[in-house]
């Protein structure tokens, strides 16, 4: 690749990285008879179209990590599961950027993972479907080895971009609001971001990690090393609640389902069931169970 390409690919991924969302402010009534929760919200979902929500802040530095580390005939690669929000980024840069890319997608039993592999091939990536069973393996070397025999060298990304790199990138986004908000709560699934936003805002606010999945008590641990890898403070002042998954990974309940139309219609904000739906409700569950002066939610979902 020449040099203006690859000049033109890291000028685009710094205008990535040079993003700043706004906060807007927001009431909401439950219920007809409660008294209105106030909060502000973190808009990372208008910080662009296709690519952004919390995807951007995690995929940016790695790009650019890999823009000028590797050499450019190797392609960069990553991996996600059939509905992965880090696939859709990741194809959606990959177009960008014009950037060789090969996706390792675990392939649904019953075809649910073809609308979003489509999508992946018309962005231009060479997409490998891997069985459940094999996907299993994505971490372990000899499987990572037998990959590389298979399709020749790449560079990888981590399974939603969740690198130090990217943990520091979202802690130096967050870093102008330290101080400024007293609870701040944030959608969780492999914890990059939640870790970034704790060493973004630091110890005064604290910082509630509400959990997509039922019982992944690995998670805390994820976060503590993320942090340590990082070089970023933990300050201690954190937390996972598991109270809010209604279910597992991707479930809903009823009552969240009401919840979530109320939330959308009252605030004009869009929710989406895996993360953001379960985080909203934590945030006006406990809004209304304890005084909160000054609350952040961080919308990571961007819905277009
Ligand atoms: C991926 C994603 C998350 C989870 O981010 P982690 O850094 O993996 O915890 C939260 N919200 C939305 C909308 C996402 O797409």
């Amino acid at each position: 690749m020449n040099a203006t390409i690859l000049d033109k690919q890291l000028h685009l991924t710094k205008l990535m990285l040079e993003r700043q969302a706004i906060v807007t402010e927001h009431k909401f009534q439950y219920l007809d008879d409660a008294s209105p929760v106030y909060f502000s919200a973190y808009r990372s979902d208008l910080l662009g179209r296709y690519l952004s929500g919390n995807k951007i802040f995690k995929l940016a530095p790695n790009l650019q990590e890999y823009l000028t580390t590797t050499q450019s005939h190797i392609p960069v690669a990553t991996f996600g599961g059939s509905h992965s929000n880090h696939l859709r980024a990741f194809s959606a840069a990959s177009r960008l950027l014009r950037l060789h890319s090969i996706v390792f997608m675990r392939e649904s039993p019953n075809g649910m993972h073809k609308p979003l592999a489509e999508t992946i091939i018309q962005r231009g990536c060479k997409l490998i479907l891997l069985s459940p069973e094999e996907y299993k393996h994505r971490e372990d070397q000899a499987f990572l080895d037998s990959l590389h025999s298979k399709h020749g060298p790449f560079h990888l990304i981590s399974e939603g971009a969740t690198s130090p790199l990217a943990v520091r990138h979202i802690a130096n986004v967050f870093a102008p609001f330290k101080s400024q908000f007293s609870h701040a709560f944030v959608p969780v699934g492999l914890g990059g971001t939640l870790a970034g936003i704790v060493a973004g805002l630091g110890a005064e606010t604290k910082v509630i990690g509400v959990s997509a999945l039922k019982s992944d008590y690995s998670l805390k641990s994820r976060v503590e090393n993320l942090l340590r890898a990082s070089n970023c403070e933990n300050s201690g002042n954190w937390t996972i609640d598991y109270n809010y998954h209604f279910g597992g990974f991707g479930k809903a309940k009823p009552e969240l389902l009401n919840f979530a139309s109320r939330f959308e219609a009252q605030t004009t904000l869009k929710l989406n069931q895996t993360y953001t739906m379960k985080s909203a409700y934590a945030l006006c569950c406990e809004l209304r169970d304890a005084k909160m002066d000054s609350p952040l939610w961080v919308n990571t979902f961007n819905p277009y």
